[in-house]
């Protein structure tokens, strides 16, 4: 039987939805299910809005099911635990990102990968378990599986602190896994958008020195003087690219535009690596001796598993990074889509859920 995304759970919710490829978000009431044995709910006080959230309200990957709530970086407090419930309470601040489930039994799952799940479910946008749809965090509340909830450490920013739960395990993941996360190591960051700064300040975290490419020469000011970057470069400048040949331990890729990775992959040490993160259109150009002659290494990596998100959240909380934001009342969430399309934000636009999503 065929329900309605207003009928087919008990719980009442409301948020913003985008229903057809314009991508406008306006108000939908909607459902969720009640709190099961080992869930949480918990009321929405900050969703950030990532780079995905419009990519998906305008079906530009091809799988968007209307209508759709976006949000993936959310914060806010417990208002209700299951029975079974073990390490959350009400009142205790948390966050939810990229995804609310998963098989919790494959290999990726029993190592804690769960992002490499494949039968993870995304926090909006695709059928749940049960064959209803996932809505994200433009709405009054969520309701998780608490495996799938993070600990809010206490002295982490909430508005500032959301766009670490994708923009920041995005970067934080590959930093370790490639072991670009060792004091000294020379790391790269291309693109200084919502994903690049947060890479630039976990990478100087770690202790790394850290080399922006962008291609535009504004941003150089932002990088060093705003970030601490240690050095910039303007990817367009072949002389500088020619410059830093052989000295990158290892790159973070943010870039989501079709580009050239030719420069990037000349830029590394032998044994150095070329991390994607940002997802362009276009199949990339990789000549094979770029790869051989150094025994480099192109690679992806796609945000980090739930015990990996809290340790990032940790060492966050730990070294006081945070993400640039701009705290944006919900009726500004289309004006702020467009801008975010022209990179007309420094660098992440923070919706403030609780004080702007109301039931009428
Ligand atoms: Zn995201
Ligand atoms: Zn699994």
């Amino acid at each position: 039987m065929a329900t309605s995304p207003e009928s087919e759970h008990p719980i009442k919710a409301y948020g913003y939805a985008a229903r057809d490829t314009s991508g406008i978000l306006s108000p939908l009431t909607f459902s969720r299910r009640a709190t099961g044995e080992t869930d949480i709910r918990f009321k929405v006080l900050y969703c950030g809005i990532c780079h995905s959230d419009l990519h998906f309200v305008k079906n530009e990957w091809g799988f968007t099911k209307y209508p759709v709530t976006p949000g993936h970086e959310i914060v806010g407090v417990v208002t209700e635990v299951g029975s079974k419930v073990e390490n959350f309470k009400i009142g205790d601040k948390v966050g939810v990102g990229c995804l609310v489930g998963s098989c919790r039994s494959c290999q990726s799952c029993a190592s804690d990968y769960e992002q490499y799940c494949e039968k993870q479910v995304l926090t909006y946008g695709v059928p749940n378990f049960d064959g209803t749809q996932t809505y994200g965090g433009y709405s009054d509340h969520m309701v998780s599986d608490e495996h799938f909830v993070l600990r809010w450490p206490e002295n982490l920013p909430l508005d500032s602190g959301a766009p670490l739960l994708c923009a920041g395990i995005t970067t934080y993941s590959p930093l370790k896994y490639f072991g670009l996360d060792k004091p000294g190591t020379k790391v790269g960051v291309v693109g200084l958008g919502g994903l690049g700064h947060v890479a630039v300040k976990m990478a100087k975290a770690f202790g790394a020195e850290v080399t922006v490419f962008s291609t535009t020469s504004a941003k150089e000011k932002e990088a060093i003087e705003g970030l601490n970057a240690d050095h910039f470069i303007n990817s367009k400048d072949e002389q500088k690219m020619e410059a830093v040949r052989g000295t990158l331990d290892g790159i973070i890729d943010t870039v989501s535009a079709n580009h050239p990775i030719a420069p990037l992959l000349n830029a590394l040490t032998p044994h150095g690596k070329l991390v994607l993160v940002g997802a362009p259109e276009k199949p990339l150009e990789v000549a094979s001796f770029s790869l051989i002659m150094g025994r480099k290494l192109v690679a992806g990596s796609n945000i980090g598993g739930i015990k990996e998100t809290q340790e990032m959240l940790d060492f966050a909380a730990k070294h006081g990074i945070t993400a640039d934001i701009e705290v944006i009342p919900i009726d500004y969430v289309n004006t702020a889509m467009e801008r975010l399309l022209k990179s007309d934000v420094r660098y992440r636009f923070v919706i403030d859920v609780a004080n702007s999503i109301k039931a009428e």
